[in-house]
């Protein structure tokens, strides 16, 4: 990944309730990778635009059918400032707004996105394995988070798709391990069946888990009885940390990009 920016700031100053104002780019092109994910590839002025690490995320403003703009959440796959060039990539899933642009999405499109992007992961220093968890739709971060992690440490990652032909390779310095298995029951059953069957770690361990909301909790609720800590209240160096976010929500349009299980 060309190197996220974990500094620099505004460019033009906050705007209403402290956000950065957003930007308009244009799509340069647009692929299809797999058959349901898109990558889109958009340029513009990202002067003092940053992205504050591995899996950040952004704001996405795109048409509604009824003439309207809808906002979603999507993750930097990669940012280079220098080129001003931005990738996401959307997978095809959802009945929505989002999906719906990105199926369509051809070079010349504008694309509206938010002053910043934020909440990447940085493991702490004294992690000695990595475990992300997490369905299609966070493949993106999953893969960003990955890429960036250091040789030496234990990356491994568990992936829920659709069909098996939604793979993609994933690699980094730390070689990561990366478990593929496919969609069987409701959407994120099999990442629960992966998480209850698998040893509890016994080194220091950060846990990633990205994906839908009630899935998300039965992971974190698993994992809590275990003695994993979250990332908020683990002081141990020897904890399992966990870091949990629901990525979508089952019947939910536009589900909140701050839900990480805490009212369980
Ligand atoms: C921090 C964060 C980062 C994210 N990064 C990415 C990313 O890089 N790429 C990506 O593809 N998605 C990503 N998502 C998920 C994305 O924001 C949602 O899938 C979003 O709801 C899609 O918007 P939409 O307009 O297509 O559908 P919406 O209008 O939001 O939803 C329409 C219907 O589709 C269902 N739905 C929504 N998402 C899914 C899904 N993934 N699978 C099945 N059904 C779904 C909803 O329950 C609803 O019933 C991220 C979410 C978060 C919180």
């Amino acid at each position: 990944m060309t190197t996220p920016q974990t500094s620099g700031m505004t460019r033009g100053g906050r705007g209403r309730g402290g956000r950065l104002p957003r930007r308009r780019l244009t799509v340069a092109d647009v692929t299809r990778v797999t058959p349901r994910l898109v990558r889109v590839r958009a340029e513009g002025d990202l002067t003092g635009w940053t992205a504050d690490g591995p899996g950040a995320h952004l704001k996405v403003f795109v048409p509604t059918s009824d003439g309207g703009t809808a906002m979603r959440t999507y993750t930097v796959r990669e940012f280079a400032p220098d080129r001003g060039e931005l990738t996401l990539e959307f997978g095809i899933h959802a009945d929505g707004p989002a999906t719906r642009w990105a199926s369509a999405g051809a070079p010349g499109d504008p694309l509206e996105i938010s002053g910043q992007a934020r909440g990447g992961f940085f493991p702490r220093g004294d992690t000695s394995r990595i475990l992300l968890i997490g369905d299609h739709c966070a493949l993106p971060a999953m893969s960003s988070i990955l890429e960036s992690l250091p040789a030496g440490i234990r990356a491994e990652a568990v992936v829920e798709v659709v069909a098996l032909d939604d793979r993609i390779d994933v690699s980094g310095p730390a070689q990561p391990d990366v478990t593929w298995t496919t969609e069987s029951g409701r959407p994120g059953e099999q990442l629960l069946t992966a998480v209850r069957s698998m040893p509890y770690p016994q080194e220091p361990t950060e846990v990633w888990v990205g994906c839908e909301a009630g899935v998300m909790r039965e992971i974190r609720r698993h994992l809590l009885a275990q003695g994993a800590r979250t990332a908020r209240s683990a002081s141990s160096p020897s904890a399992v940390t966990l870091h949990t976010r629901a990525y979508w929500k089952l019947d939910t349009a536009n589900h909140s990009d701050h839900d990480t299980g805490e009212d369980d």
